[in-house]
């Protein structure tokens, strides 16, 4: 299914949609149903949904979940043809999802989901998003934890918008923020990102972060590079731009040269040859370069248009006849329509 379909009808839809990736995560399923199952019932959040989505795992997983969605009428389970990674086993789980507040977490249990009381609390008080910001991380190596820091920190200075530092994809959401999410069809998902892009009111909740309750992290440093790489490449042109400002630096610099060949030239005698040879050789390396950038902007351009975002996203119309408050969500696509003629 495309990730703008909706299995489920809104009629009867709950007030709370739990949806948590898994690949491979059987030794954990148990203890994170407990936990999520009595935070649930102390709040009295019935009736929700707790989604748990099996992503082409090879363990036992899936005939766990089977046999919690046996014996639990809230939960509800969605396995994926195969492995699509943790950000598409995500939206899989989004697309799915029906209630009213969208609650994500992993299944290794870091994010603790006794958290859900004061993100609902937040959310009471008018946030759209409630994100989890890491305090502490324990369990993971000093290495990850500076590389992390170092990313977060890099693709904050290339992004054209504010992604949080030290966040991952431990919220809560409003129906209307998923609902915009889910018309973002670009195939390279880095969800936290995209949630940033959506806008509305964004809280941050601080947390410690706990080490795995069993197994072992499915991100190994290559893969979690490349989920790096599609955060900045998702978010930023700039690299695509920086030729054209080398360009103009090289450009600048093969002016300076040429006043000194020709210097050289007129006053040292310099060998023959060399003035002209050194001045057009950085002349055309600085005009190489601008051209490049200037390919690279167009190729910008078809870039973002092809992630096909919508163009904007209204949080509220105001008026004396019609104070309605419809937010972003079912008006989006229209919006956007209009906006883009
Ligand atoms: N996950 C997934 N598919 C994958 C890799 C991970 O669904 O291909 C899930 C995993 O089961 C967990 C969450 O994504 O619930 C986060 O993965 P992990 O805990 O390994 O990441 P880390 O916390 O080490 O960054
Ligand atoms: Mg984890």
């Amino acid at each position: 299914m495309t990730c703008s379909g909706k299995l489920v009808s809104r009629s009867d839809a709950p007030a709370l949609s739990i949806v948590v990736p898994c690949c491979n995560e059987q030794p954990s399923l148990r203890e994170l149903h407990g936990r999520v199952t009595a935070v649930c019932r102390r709040l009295a959040l019935a009736p929700y949904e707790f989604l748990l989505v099996d992503d082409g795992s090879t363990d036992g997983t899936w005939p766990l979940i089977r046999e919690l969605a046996a014996c639990d009428p809230c939960v509800v389970g969605i396995a994926l043809s195969r492995n699509h990674g943790h950000q598409l086993a995500l939206t899989a789980g989004l697309s799915v999802a029906s209630g009213a507040r969208i609650f994500v977490l992993d299944a290794d249990l870091q994010d603790p989901p006794e958290l859900l009381e004061d993100m609902l609390a937040a959310m009471d008080r008018g946030a759209d998003v409630v994100y989890g910001v890491r305090r502490h991380r324990a369990g993971e190596t000093r290495f990850k934890r500076w590389t992390a820091a170092g990313f977060y920190r890099l693709l904050n200075r290339l992004s054209d918008v504010p992604i949080p530092v030290d966040a991952g994809d431990f919220r809560l959401m409003s129906r209307r923020v998923v609902d915009v999410l889910l018309r973002m069809p670009e195939r390279h998902r880095f969800i936290r990102g995209m949630v940033s892009w959506v806008g509305f009111r964004q809280v941050p909740l601080p947390y410690d972060r706990a080490p795995r309750v069993a197994g072992e992290s499915k991100y190994p440093f290559v893969k979690m590079l490349r989920f790096a790489f599609d955060g900045i490449t998702g978010f930023s042109a700039k690299p695509l731009r920086l030729a054209i400002w080398l360009g103009f630096g090289m450009t600048a610099l093969s002016i300076g040269l040429i006043v000194y060949s020709l210097v050289s030239w007129l006053c040292l005698g310099a060998v023959r040859g060399w003035t002209s040879l050194l001045a057009s050789v950085s002349l055309i390396g600085g005009m190489q370069f601008i051209v490049l950038g200037l390919i690279g902007d167009y190729l910008a351009r078809i870039y973002e248009q092809s992630k096909n975002r919508p163009l904007f996203v209204i949080r509220d119309i105001v008026s004396a006849g019609r104070g309605d408050g419809r937010g972003a969500g079912d008006e989006t696509r229209r919006d956007a329509a209009e906006g883009s003629r």
